[in-house]
């Protein structure tokens, strides 16, 4: 375990961040070369994110940089880094790890607070250079297009290490941005945009193979353990990427291929690493339950005395000799998702789960120790009809007469979570091209779903948020111009008055379907192929410092 020291600097609210940590690597602020790694959200929510951890990780292990994290966190000063207090606009580099298109305005506010013009043609190479990540860069980086200079498009393993060495050997900005935008996985606004602001060509994205999943170096795990996250000084180790399932509102089953796992010895070296710090570990995945040898991981994890979670789990991976491990583990709570309510409109979306496999399910949770359960479900799906949500209302409540029946055996009755949300159409999936529900719809279909549980105990519902959702479709969905929505957002209007101000464009973009080729489908994922892995030479070189 590694202690940091801290220039006398730094505020007081980032040394009480800083102390509560506990880390397995050996971050240092000092290098030839200066990268912030950012989260846009407050320090909670992105140290809960792996690949926010990871991204700094990755960074570390290149040679003589220097790397340092810094959030849009009102609580600890933006526009600063968390480890030395250091302005932003005094690194080289500023890179986010974004992963949801609503933080999207906090890059800008950050830019603000840093004094960095948010404009990409109002700065020059005296500026750090401004790399953007993570789902939201592959999934449309257009909005954010004139503002950041070079989006990574898939696996920071593969691209992010590179990326550094080349802004090292290419101290020439003009030079470094030809030099990505002429390589698959960069999409690089200056050279990849049109006069009219539209890309002028496909970029294509590129995924870790089944054979890079092979080697430990690239699989990602925490190094940092802190109490101040969702988590609560949890470490988390990633068990697969992709999805078996092809749900047809998924992006991330479009986008990361097919189920690849890591081997289990790699799962295992992690485990034992994160353990030096904690005896708290989370399983993280698509498809978590999916790893053909979870229930051997979790026994191992038993044995170790650590207590366990994971990810929300694959109905059909709800199975005894997975769940009873876990409850064994500590695990008080899983999460699926049924999205609806009736058979025939889940085999609609390509989920073909019956309500008879999902009680099963539930009840082999309950059996095997665990308390409650958190179901999530999605309205506005294509097709959806009153029968559908009805459905939703008879699969909560027997659900809920289950839970209450087990719990009453063993004394003790958990809670049933149901979480809703509007179904936000992604683009690369083949529901890219829907329409979303009027709020007034929305509205409707959850009240049917409000009336018809009224009254049953241990039971949470949460609401979707129409207003948030409504703006990440927009978000998904729109082209350069969405950036003048954002750059109002980031300068204080608030989403009620955004919604008003940009209702044209938002309700026309989100509401209607989508006809034609529509300009934020410019990015293809290369197909993902179990052979010839080729590590970027700086993972190949070095097993990550740790
Ligand atoms: S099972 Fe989950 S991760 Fe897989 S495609 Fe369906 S929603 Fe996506």
């Amino acid at each position: 375990m590694y202690s940091v020291h801290y220039p006398l600097a730094v505020d007081n609210a980032n040394r009480q961040l800083l102390e509560a940590e506990r880390r397995v690597l050996n971050v240092t602020p000092a290098g030839g070369l200066r990268i912030g790694v950012g989260y846009p959200n407050t320090y909670s929510v992105g140290m809960s994110s792996l690949a926010f951890q990871w991204a700094v990780e990755l960074a570390s292990s290149c040679d003589d940089v220097g790397v340092e994290r810094f959030f849009a966190d009102p609580a600890i000063a933006i526009g600063r880094t968390l480890e030395t207090g250091s302005a932003l606009g005094d690194l080289d580099v500023l890179a986010w790890s974004c992963s949801f298109e609503l933080d999207a305005v906090n890059v800008l506010t950050t830019l603000d607070a840093a004094g960095i013009p948010r404009l990409r043609g109002q700065r020059n190479h005296r500026h750090p250079l401004l790399i953007l990540g993570g789902a939201v860069a592959s999934i449309n980086p257009l909005p954010l297009a004139p503002v950041i200079d070079v989006f990574v498009l898939g696996s920071a393993e593969l691209l992010w290490a590179p990326l550094l060495t080349l802004v090292r050997e290419n101290p020439d900005r003009g030079r470094l941005l030809l030099e990505l935008a002429n390589r698959d996985g960069y999409f690089v606004p200056a050279h990849h945009l049109g006069a009219d602001h539209r890309p002028n060509g496909k970029r294509r994205r590129i995924e870790k193979r089944e054979a890079h999943m092979a080697d430990p170096a690239m699989l990602p795990a925490s190094h940092v353990i802190t109490p101040h996250t969702e988590y609560r000084s949890r470490g988390l180790v990633e068990m697969s990427r992709g999805c078996p399932e092809k749900c047809k509102y998924c992006w991330v089953s479009y986008n990361y291929g097919r189920l690849r796992c890591y081997p289990s010895e790699a799962i295992l070296e992690k485990v034992e690493r994160i353990a030096q710090i904690t005896d708290r570990v989370g399983f993280v995945a698509t498809a978590v339950g999916d790893h053909p040898e979870l229930a051997e991981i979790l026994e191992e994890c038993r044995h170790r005395d650590l207590e366990v979670a994971l990810s929300s789990l694959r109905i059909p991976a709800m199975r005894e000799e997975i769940l009873r491990p876990l409850a064994e583990s500590g695990a008080r709570s899983v999460t699926i998702a049924p999205e609806t309510g009736t058979d025939q409109l889940r085999r609609r979306l390509n989920k073909p789960i019956t309500n008879a496999a999902i009680l099963e399910a539930a009840d082999t949770a309950l059996r095997c120790g665990i308390d409650s359960l958190k179901m999530y479900f999605i309205i506005g799906l294509p097709g959806e009809t009153d029968e559908d949500v009805t459905g939703i209302v008879d699969l909560l409540r027997q659900v809920q007469e289950m839970m209450v029946g087990r719990g009453r055996e063993r004394g003790r009755v958990g809670t049933l979570h149901a979480g809703f949300n509007v179904l936000v159409p992604k683009p690369y999936t083949p529901y890219a091209r829907q329409s979303m529900l009027t709020r007034k719809e929305a509205r409707r279909r959850l009240q049917i779903v409000l009336d018809g549980l009224a009254g049953v105990g241990n039971l949470r519902i949460d609401r979707p948020a129409y207003r948030e959702s409504i703006w990440q479709a927009y978000l998904s969905r729109g082209d350069c111009s969405a950036y003048a929505a954002l750059d109002m957002a980031a300068s204080g209007c608030s989403l009620g008055e955004l919604l008003t101000s940009h209702r044209r464009e938002i309700e026309a973009s989100a509401l209607n379907t989508v006809d034609g080729n529509p300009v934020w489908q410019f990015v293809t994922s290369a197909p993902v192929k179990k052979t010839e892995p080729k590590a970027p030479p700086e993972m190949q070189a070095k097993h990550v410092k740790g």
